[in-house]
């Protein structure tokens, strides 16, 4: 049985695992490591330490399909219809220009449980705190190394983390609720992120809740604030000529995706999980 390892449990991984065991079934174990403490990646749902106050959404907030997508990607939608991962999303979002034939769609349990849904589906066997810093060929096999120490080895290897942190990864891949509270999210611009990029969060902190406060005086005193630096965030420019995945290596295989390979949304997830998994097919 080969084993393949998806390093990242955000939705190009955790939609790539699922996909891979729909396909291939019992013929291959899927293990997932992910870095963090729990699964989402920039899906994250946070979950205050206060049990009053409701859960928020750290970074994606909600979907939208094009008509183009809601035809060639209807499956994955009417799937998370039906499962109740998403509901449409009828009013308006301030700010944004409607396009015709343009879908929104929200989660009700928040965008981590899109992101749970299919790495239940996957059976994968999921590893949280595992953070890949090495990768070296060792044969027709990867041995793969983690910052706490150790090291396994897989016959395959997915990358689905922004392509900066693949970049930083040592060996041979270079070479080749109701009734709560309410939560309020604030974003900031991209000009306010890149001059703030470098600074500690507990000194940006203050500076977004001074803002906050000239924009909702009466806004009362939070029971929680956490502050969240997205360093690599979306993806401006995909990597060319490289749609949906990067071929490291054919043998043993190194595939690289996410949304650096299409683009920064659920759609662009999906188109990158379904050009890895023909990659997988045709390898394993
Ligand atoms: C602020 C913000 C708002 C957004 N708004 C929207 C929106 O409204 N709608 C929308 O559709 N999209 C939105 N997006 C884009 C969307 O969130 C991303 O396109 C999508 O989540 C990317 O998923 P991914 O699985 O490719 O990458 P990620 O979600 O980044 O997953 C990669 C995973 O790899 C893990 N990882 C990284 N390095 C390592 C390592 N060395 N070892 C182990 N694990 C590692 C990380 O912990 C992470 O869980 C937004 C993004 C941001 C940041």
């Amino acid at each position: 049985m080969s084993r393949v390892l998806i390093v990242g449990a955000g939705l190009t991984g955790s939609l790539c695992a699922c996909l891979l065991r729909r396909e291939m079934q019992s013929k291959v174990q899927i293990v997932v490591w992910d870095k963090a403490r729990g699964a989402g990646g920039r899906m994250t749902t946070s979950r205050p330490p206060d049990p009053s106050c409701s859960s928020v959404d750290l970074g994606a907030q909600y979907v939208t399909a094009t008509a183009a997508y809601s035809q060639s990607h209807h499956s994955f939608y009417s799937e998370l219809l039906s499962s109740g991962v998403l509901q449409p999303l009828d009013s308006l979002i301030e700010g944004l220009r409607q396009k015709d034939g343009n879908k929104d769609f929200m989660t009700p349990l928040g965008m981590g449980s899109l992101v749970k849904h299919f790495l239940s589906e996957s059976g994968a066997d999921l590893f949280f705190e595992h953070h890949v810093t090495g990768l070296f060929r060792r044969g027709a096999s990867w041995e793969v190394q983690r910052k706490a120490g150790g090291s396994e080895t897989f016959d395959a290897v997915v990358l689905t983390m922004p392509v900066p942190q693949i970049l930083q990864l040592q060996g041979d891949v270079g070479q080749n609720v109701p009734g709560r509270g309410p939560s309020l999210v604030v974003h900031t611009s991209v000009p306010f992120g890149v001059e703030h990029l470098e600074k500690e969060k507990d000194d940006v902190q203050p500076i977004i809740l001074q803002e906050l406060q000239k924009l909702l005086p009466d806004l009362p005193e939070p029971t929680s604030v956490k502050c969240q630096k997205w360093r690599y965030s979306q993806v401006l420019t995909s990597v060319p000529d490289c749609p949906g995945q990067m071929t490291v290596l054919d043998r043993p295989l190194l595939v690289c995706g996410g949304d650096a390979f299409s683009h920064s949304n659920f759609d662009g997830c999906v188109e990158s999980a379904l050009s890895m998994l023909s990659v997988l097919k045709s390898s394993l």
